[in-house]
């Protein structure tokens, strides 16, 4: 009787486990795509990809408008990645995020691309 309820006990236990692990996946899931949407989207790279569409600190568009639209394209509790749209020609400019959830992802995509834009001088002899 008693060896029984260990092993139902056990059997709850492992299928608990197995679900935190399923949602822990989703959510590592969740999070590599929200990083691959980020990554060479941001304000930071359309600026430097686009020097000359930079005026007084404004991005603008390529068409020249400087009027963009925000669009709410995820959203993780109150955290949400915007898209940054020129209401003229609906170009996608670029991607921005707001809050804890996306703070460290965005972080170290502005690390990374720093490191792309500002490569290590070679050494000269
Ligand atoms: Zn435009």
């Amino acid at each position: 009787m008693g060896s029984e309820a260990v092993v139902i006990i056990s059997f709850f236990c492992l299928v608990f486990l197995c679900f935190i692990g399923i949602l822990a996946f989703f959510g590592w899931i969740a999070k590599r795509c929200s990083r691959k949407l980020l990554q060479g989207n941001l304000r930071e790279d359309y600026v430097r990809n686009n020097p000359n569409l930079l005026r007084n600190g404004k991005v603008i568009c390529h068409c020249g408008n400087t009027r963009i639209l925000l669009r709410n394209i995820e959203r993780n509790g109150s955290d949400v990645i915007r898209e940054h749209v020129c209401d003229q020609c609906g170009t996608r400019l670029y991607y921005s995020a707001s809050g804890e959830y996306y703070a460290d992802m965005v972080r170290e995509l502005r690390k990374e691309a720093c490191l792309v834009a500002v490569p290590m001088p070679a050494p000269s002899e």
